[in-house]
């Protein structure tokens, strides 16, 4: 089967969040099962590795009235190929989203992408499109480009990673950037909530739908979680599938990880861990305690990941003999709030204002906890990368932070790591102060939970055949 993958980003290539790592992992657990996998993301001029790109060819492509200059280029990565879509206009700045005219930019990937099948001469069995920026390709395929004869056949899926990024935008765009009629606005197809909706147009319009966690994707079919998607999800909800991503278990590996100073693995965690936490503890100017446990938070600063949760009890966490670990970015608000504490708590917490790879990598190979606990998590990486570094999540029981953590049981000897359900303030600091029970009076018990967490089998190889099964079903 021949896959072809559209998103706006993809590891090893350029990151700036959890779809990255997906479109970096899953096509090459794919190829691995022997299908053929490709990756189209744009040519950004942050790009690493702009070296390895060979040029392939040009083509010029109408955006609405828009005639553009399409560049493309191509490499060979771990048995995947990435075609990388090149416009100086639209990609030659800085990072990755969050201009002014990134309907433009990616309406621009969007027809990009549909051209290259044609005029590389790769016509996929399967397109899978993932979030907002690939979300159109779907409506221009199915009332464009299908009526050709070199596209029919195609069939679209759409994996939906965070249903709060829609694509949100004015009508008039649909003629203006894709060349569809006002009418496939006007009937609802595209619309939602007074707006041009690119993630409402997709979830139309794609053959299937899938989204990063069985139980995110029945979340998003209720009013909580569905961001005012849920009606148009419960009308397609038998179309619907919710897979959990996995992790790259040969990259994300606390043996080989060249940023974790002390190899180590399920094994011979007693040893070389603690060493771990200590070079992390000297690393973020905490006192070296090897007996006091210490938790990291690795995650964008945004009420998703549950920030008002962590800075409600953080003073009543204060009283207890721990330190903390944090590394971040994102709202103002949350950067103000956490310096205030870090500057005052210096001797317990570590504040990292910053996007580091190599200091996350530490953390989850240093910490004895990791904190998550997210008001909303389609998926969540840092959950899976913790367990299998051996540090103990403690998450709210959403998304797919419920179906890869499971919880502790403390009769039955089994368990991943400690959860709690609802979201409140007072129900996280009861399971922190568990967790922190069990590691100071249960240290063989503790043991045995981090060697759980170390063997549990997170990575892309049943997730992958999930997709399959789920590309199979459109077919045969
Ligand atoms: P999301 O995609 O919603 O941000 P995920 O848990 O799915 O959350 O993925 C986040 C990824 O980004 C993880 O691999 C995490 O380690 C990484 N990450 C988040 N913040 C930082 C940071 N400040 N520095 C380094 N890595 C980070």
């Amino acid at each position: 089967m021949r896959i072809v993958f559209a998103g706006g980003e993809a590891n090893p290539y350029i990151k700036s969040g959890g779809l990255a790592d997906v479109l970096g992992s899953l096509p090459k657990a794919l190829a691995e099962k022997g299908h053929e996998s490709i990756v189209v993301i744009p040519k950004y001029q942050d790009i690493k590795y702009p070296d390895t790109l060979e040029y392939v060819t040009n083509y010029d492509i109408f955006v609405g009235w828009r005639k553009c200059y399409c560049g493309v280029f191509k490499t060979i990565y771990d048995g995947v190929t990435y075609y990388f879509i090149d416009n100086e206009d639209y990609f030659g700045r800085p990072g990755l989203y969050g201009y002014d005219d990134d309907n433009e930019r990616f309406a621009f990937y969007d027809f990009a992408v549909l051209e290259l099948l044609s005029h590389l001469d790769i016509k996929p069995d399967i397109l899978s499109l993932h979030d907002w920026q690939a979300a159109m390709i779907a409506p221009i395929y199915k009332e464009r480009y299908a009526y050709y004869e070199y596209y029919q056949g195609i069939k679209i899926t759409f994996t939906i990673h965070n249903i709060a990024f829609q694509g949100k935008c004015d009508p008039s765009l649909l003629s203006d950037l894709y060349g569809l009629d006002n009418y496939l606005y006007y009937n609802g197809n595209t619309r939602n909530d007074g707006c041009l909706n690119m993630m409402k147009a997709a979830i139309f319009y794609s053959d299937i739908i899938t989204t990063v966690s069985p139980t995110y994707a029945e979340e998003i079919l209720t009013e909580q979680y569905g961001q005012g998607l849920q009606s148009i999800l419960q009308m397609r909800r038998h179309d619907l599938y919710g897979i959990l991503n996995g992790i790259d278990y040969k990259r994300i590996d606390p043996e080989t990880d060249p940023e974790v100073p002390y190899h180590f693995n399920a094994k011979n965690f007693k040893t070389n861990k603690p060493k771990n936490k200590a070079k992390l503890q000297e690393e973020c100017g905490l006192p070296v305690k090897p007996n006091v446990p210490l938790i990291g938070i690795v995650t964008r600063l945004t009420s998703q990941k549950g920030l008002d949760l962590i800075l409600n009890r953080f003073e009543e966490l204060m009283t207890r003999d721990v330190q903390v670990v944090i590394l971040g970015a994102g709202d103002q608000q949350y950067e103000d709030a956490l310096k205030g504490i870090a500057a005052y708590h210096n001797q317990k917490v570590s504040l990292n204002l910053k996007y580091d790879f190599g200091l996350s990598c530490r953390i989850y190979a240093g910490c004895d906890m990791f904190l998550m606990p997210s008001l909303f998590e389609p998926c969540g990486l840092s959950q899976m990368m913790s367990l299998r570094y051996g540090t103990i999540p403690i998450v709210r029981e959403t998304g797919g932070l419920r179906d890869s953590v499971e919880p502790y049981n403390e009769y039955e000897n089994t368990g991943t790591g400690f959860s709690f359900f609802n979201y409140n303030a007072h129900e996280m600091m009861k399971i922190i102060d568990y967790a922190l029970t069990i590691y100071h009076d249960y240290p063989d018990k503790w043991q045995q939970l981090v060697e759980r967490a170390m063997n549990a089998q997170l990575d892309w190889d049943k997730s992958a055949d999930a997709y399959l099964k789920v590309f199979n079903s459109l077919l045969y």
